[in-house]
């Protein structure tokens, strides 16, 4: 069942109730002129998408094309043939054409693009869209008494895009959905080799900054709504990755260099007994695709610790640390 919880007046998370753990939550604001706009409410059952297509929709914004956001985009679609539906660039053209999502998120070049195509087509039943209008994020829409402004954080994907949501006609508190920038128990995600660390950070740091210094209620894509002021809730993200760097410099060496193999399955990212137990998971039972994800991971931490001379590379990809 599809839940609905107000954040304010006429502004909704929305979420499936459905007990499957790859879904996301999104954001429903009421429009009744022009109609409905919604924010990554992808669903999970093709009735829940029928029941949000009961109202008028003008538009569907797509944070970013990740496969939890976007399998049920293509009901959309087919049922209601005027709704615009809007990703950011470059990630825009991963929706029409999926093959170059497979090759830019490394999933090709790794072997896993078959794989991924197989359980995305059919045991998501995902399809590739039509049409979809790119944006560049930064840019603001403007809905009646709804504006809309988009801020890019990049890091998770090339294109990941945050949203501030504005009721400029009643004095309303503002909101700040920060779609899959991290606020979950697990942190910042970082598993394909689009992903940097330095960019994830920067991120984090720039919706940091607009959250301080103005009122806003907090929703995102996999995490409850917060309305009360919480200063630390960004900087509770970087802790977490420091947290990652601090354990890979203690399993480093100060002489005998270590490959990135000899640092995987050691807790950094996942636990090995973890993703054996994922048996009926679709995506996560597949060894082959959590040891691409930890090794993604594991090697954004080394990335940059080699830029802040933490680490030295010796030759053959191996690492000692700086002492
Ligand atoms: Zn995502």
């Amino acid at each position: 069942m599809l839940k609905q919880k107000k954040i304010v007046d006429g502004i909704f998370l929305v979420y499936s109730d459905f007990k499957f753990w790859f879904k996301c939550g999104g954001i429903l604001i009421k429009n009744n002129i022009s109609g409905d706009i919604l924010i990554d409410c992808n669903c999970y059952l093709e009735k829940e998408v029928k029941g949000l297509l009961r109202n008028k929709i003008d538009s569907y914004f797509v944070s970013h094309m990740h496969l939890d956001h976007t399998y049920n985009l293509h009901f959309f679609e087919e049922l209601n043939s005027n709704i615009k539906i809007y990703c950011p660039f470059p990630e825009n053209k991963y929706l029409t054409n999926f093959n170059i999502f497979l090759e830019e998120t490394g999933l090709n070049e790794s072997g896993l693009g078959e794989l991924y195509r197989n359980i995305s087509f059919e045991s998501l039943k995902y399809k590739e869209l039509n049409s979809v209008i790119g944006f560049t994020p930064g840019v603001e829409f403007a809905y009646d008494d709804v504006k809309i402004k988009t801020i890019h954080v990049p890091g998770h994907s090339p294109g990941h895009t945050a949203f501030i949501i504005e009721d400029t006609k009643e004095n309303k508190r503002k909101i700040l959905f920060a779609s899959d920038i991290g606020l979950t128990q697990r942190g910042a995600w970082y598993g394909y080799t689009y992903s940097t660390l330095k960019d994830i950070k920067e991120s984090v740091k720039k919706l940091e900054k607009i959250y301080l210094n103005d009122d806003f209620i907090i929703a995102s894509s996999h995490g409850p709504i917060i309305f009360e002021r919480n200063p630390e809730i960004f900087n509770n993200i970087i802790r977490k990755l420091d947290d990652i760097d601090h354990k890979l410099l203690t399993i480093l060496d100060d002489n005998k260099p270590k490959s990135v193999d000899e640092l995987m399955y050691k807790g950094l990212i996942y636990e090995e007994d973890q993703t054996n137990q994922l048996d009926d998971d679709p995506l996560l039972s597949h060894k082959s695709f959590t040891s691409f994800l930890e090794r993604n991971m594991i090697m954004s931490h080394i990335n940059d610790l080699v830029e802040r001379k933490k680490i030295i590379e010796i030759d053959n990809k191996s690492w000692i640390l700086n002492s």
